[in-house]
């Protein structure tokens, strides 16, 4: 049975090492938190959402999104109750400057444009002043929390509370570094935060019933409701390393919130939260070996998609940490793609 290292228990760490385990491999996990809460998952919204810009940025990653968007379903079934949602998200633009900007997106995507009334017999919660948007079905969503939590009972016992500081200090045969920020320190690879703040907010369930991404007034937001009646608003997006939540990136979620669905006025504020997605110079993940003695993997820099990436990702290392043979899926992930590993 192969002894593999995993460093990092977020959701990709974790992911990675459940796949492993279910293939007999006798795995470890460490991570310097114990609940794991110190990870951009406990931050992250959960939507699945495989089109929209990503498809502009790296046309390579359309195929990996893609992809992993297919195995959620049977990857969330097998955790049991992940708040895996279905339903679809409706992309809304309030103004006229709002459509002109979303409408280039939305033609990227094949998204039939409807007009602001269509918009409401789906989401009768809509403000009446939203002026068109679209319905993109294949979008998903679920709850990290509940995933994290899932995969840490799958992964009893295998989870040590432990900062890794230098690879060498591992003893098993193979390593897997899914650290996500904290990837660069031990690699030497380009792995930067990019903060993120987020509102949660709660009211009566069923207000939403479908995921909201939207523009207001030039401000990007998106409302992630969840069977329970929170409703998850987010994200700013800054290269900052800090994890001040301020006043400027609050007031825009909350306004862009409110103009987009003004019954939100109601809900309790339930949480601040700022976390720091792990960015890469193209903003794609590193998946691969890091360098020729094949003993390190590194899963790490999935950015603004490490949910939605996360079944991929684990199926495609734990074969590659297992064979030794990468799929051609992962040809355009190479860790040393910058030359700096
Ligand atoms: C505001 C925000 C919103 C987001 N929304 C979405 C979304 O809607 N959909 C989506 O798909 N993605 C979303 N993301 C992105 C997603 O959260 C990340 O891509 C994903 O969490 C990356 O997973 P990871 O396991 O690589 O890193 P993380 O989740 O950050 O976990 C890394 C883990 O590694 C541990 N670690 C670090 N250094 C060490 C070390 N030296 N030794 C041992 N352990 C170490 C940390 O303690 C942590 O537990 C969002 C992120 C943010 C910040």
């Amino acid at each position: 049975m192969s002894r593999v290292a995993v460093v990092g228990g977020g959701i990709i760490g974790l992911a990675i090492a459940a796949e492993l385990l279910r293939r007999g491999a006798d795995v470890t996990v460490y991570d310097p938190s114990p609940d794991g809460t110190d990870g951009a998952w406990h931050v992250a919204a959960g939507m699945l959402a495989p089109g929209g810009e990503s498809a502009f940025e790296y046309p390579h990653l359309i195929r990996l999104l893609e992809a992993s968007n297919e195995l959620w379903p049977a990857f969330a079934d097998g955790l049991g109750d992940v708040g895996y949602d279905d339903a679809g998200t409706l992309g809304v633009a309030l103004t006229a400057d709002d459509v002109a900007e979303s409408a280039r997106e939305w033609k990227h995507q094949k998204l039939t444009p409807l007009t602001g009334s269509q918009l409401r017999d789906r989401e009768p919660a809509l403000s009446p002043r939203i002026r068109a948007g679209v319905f993109a079905p294949a979008e998903r969503q679920v709850d990290p929390r509940k995933v994290v939590a899932a995969l840490r009972i799958r992964l009893a016992g295998r989870v040590l509370t432990r900062r890794v500081t230098d690879l060498s200090e591992l003893d098993e045969e193979r390593c897997v570094v899914a650290a996500g920020c904290g990837t660069a320190a031990l690699t030497g690879l380009p792995v930067r935060p990019v903060k993120g703040q987020m509102v949660r907010l709660r009211g009566e369930p069923g207000v939403l019933r479908h995921v909201i991404d939207g523009t207001a007034d030039g401000r990007h937001v998106y409302l992630v409701p969840r069977a329970d009646g929170e409703v998850v608003v987010g994200a700013t997006q800054e290269e900052r390393t800090d994890r001040a939540l301020t006043a400027g990136g609050v007031h825009d979620l909350l306004r862009a919130a409110l103009d987009l669905v003004p019954g939100l006025a109601e809900h309790e504020i339930t949480e601040f939260t700022v976390g720091h997605r792990p960015g890469t110079p193209d903003n794609a993940p590193l998946l691969g070996h890091l360098d020729d003695s094949r003993k390190t993997v590194v899963a790490a820099g999935h950015h603004r998609n490490g949910v939605l990436l996360a079944p991929i990702t684990a199926r495609l290392i734990a074969d590659l940490v297992l064979t030794g043979s990468a799929d051609p899926l992962l040809e355009s992930f190479e860790p040393g793609r910058f030359g700096c590993a």
